[in-house]
């Protein structure tokens, strides 16, 4: 689950981390009263989307080229370009071509950038360990640094029993270049991100910029945090700042009904029971040349509604081409799994091929379903069969 940059920075600060003084608003009389509190000279308003490079982003209905993340130096400007971004479409190089709506925007107080840097960490499946990645690039999208100056990121990779370190900090911001009293600041900042991090079940958190001041203060100027969504059961206050509209409908539609979805780029639609046989599932559609448009696992012990509300959000993406469904019921019975998807046809009208591979408990009598429903399906005999049933007939069409 991801959170609003401004979220972020007031969960930062209760740990430690050091983040500029700013108040959220959804009006522009709201982010006048903010700027006025917070005094000026300089303000800093910032759109709040799940995306970055607002600062580098435009919007969609106003090509003057002026970003997401304006400094300004006025309280009228404040609400200039606060009415300029709300209810806006802001495009970045992370949203696409359609854009982000801005309903949210942030009002901060401005900084005196000396240097800006770059600081993140994240959960390493390879290592199961917290690395933590810094780069003196600051500002600039860390994937473009690792294309172009790889040698410019500094990794540490922190073991899991003894946490991170005052050792492993200072040896990060000596190598940022730090001095003085910035090294024993970025080293409290850094060891206060690392427990928030850990406290919060983080998956990842980047901080980018992270500034150091003209008065050698060390600052998160921009925050972005990533959670586990499997751990969100014990942070109820971090579930509450989910914001649906950030998210894919079709996303939490399938959440609301325990279902795992994944949207995908492809145009092959996929039904299938159990996260291993989804993933080979979608690894055979493309050996046979054609894309997913999804992952979805209906689960075990699936009803027939459950079985039908996947396909209808399987059918709610415009990508789709057609459907394969491939079940293997153990303790998901055939049966069901046939009933469920005769009754979704039904109520959705299906213009796209629909190719079903069924096998295991009650495969017989879910077969039978299909056949003496009338639909026009395609059955396939195994998984290769299906996959290059499914990837023909979306090319025929
Ligand atoms: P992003 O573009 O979505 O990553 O948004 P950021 O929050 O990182 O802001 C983009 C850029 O705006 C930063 O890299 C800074 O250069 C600049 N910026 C943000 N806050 C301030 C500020 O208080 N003062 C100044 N001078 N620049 C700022
Ligand atoms: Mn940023």
């Amino acid at each position: 689950m991801n959170i609003h940059e401004y979220q972020a920075k007031k969960l930062l600060a209760k740990f430690g981390v050091t983040v500029p003084r700013g108040g959220v608003a959804y009006t522009s009389p709201e982010a006048v009263t903010i700027a006025k509190e917070l005094g000026g000279p300089v303000w800093v308003v910032k759109s709040q989307i799940h995306a970055g490079g607002r600062g580098a982003g435009h919007f969609a209905d106003n090509l003057d080229g002026k970003g997401g993340v304006r400094v300004v130096r006025s309280v009228d400007d404040v609400k200039d370009s606060v009415r300029e971004m709300l209810g806006h479409v802001l495009v970045t190089k992370q949203t696409g071509l359609v854009g982000k709506e801005v309903k949210r925007v942030y009002i901060e107080e401005g900084c005196e950038i000396a240097r800006e840097l770059y600081l993140s960490m994240l959960v390493d499946r390879a290592s199961s360990r917290v690395t933590i990645m810094a780069s003196t690039e600051g500002g600039t999208e860390i994937e473009e640094v690792a294309e172009a100056t790889p040698e410019k990121i500094l990794k540490l990779s922190v073991d899991p029993a003894t946490g991170m370190l005052p050792f492993h900090a200072r040896r990060l911001a000596f190598s940022l270049g730090l001095k003085g009293k910035q090294i024993g600041t970025a080293t409290k900042f850094m060891l206060s991100l690392y427990d928030a991090f850990i406290k919060l079940d983080a998956s990842m958190m980047e901080i980018n910029p992270l500034v150091v001041t003209n008065e050698d203060d060390i600052l998160a100027l921009d925050a972005k945090m990533n959670f586990d969504d499997n751990a969100l059961f014990r942070h109820k206050d971090i579930e509450e700042l989910r914001d649906e509209d950030e998210e894919d409908p079709a996303e939490l539609e399938a959440a609301r009904h325990e279902l795992n979805y994944i949207k995908l780029d492809g145009n092959i639609g996929c039904m299938v029971n159990g996260a291993g046989l989804a993933m080979s599932t979608m690894d055979i559609i493309k050996l046979y040349g054609g894309e997913p448009a999804n992952f979805l696992d209906v689960g075990g012990g699936a009803t027939k509604e459950r079985v039908a509300t996947a396909f209808k959000i399987i059918l709610s993406d415009a990508n789709v081409e057609g459907i394969l469904v491939n079940i293997f019921g153990g303790i998901m019975r055939c049966d069901v799994i046939a009933e469920g998807v005769v009754t979704a046809v039904r109520e959705v009208s299906l213009n796209v091929p629909l190719v079903v591979r069924l096998e295991g408990t009650n495969v017989s009598l879910g077969k039978k379903i299909l056949d003496a429903s009338g639909l026009d399906i395609v059955s396939a005999d195994d998984l290769a069969d299906a996959a290059e049933k499914i990837v023909r007939a979306v090319k025929e069409t």
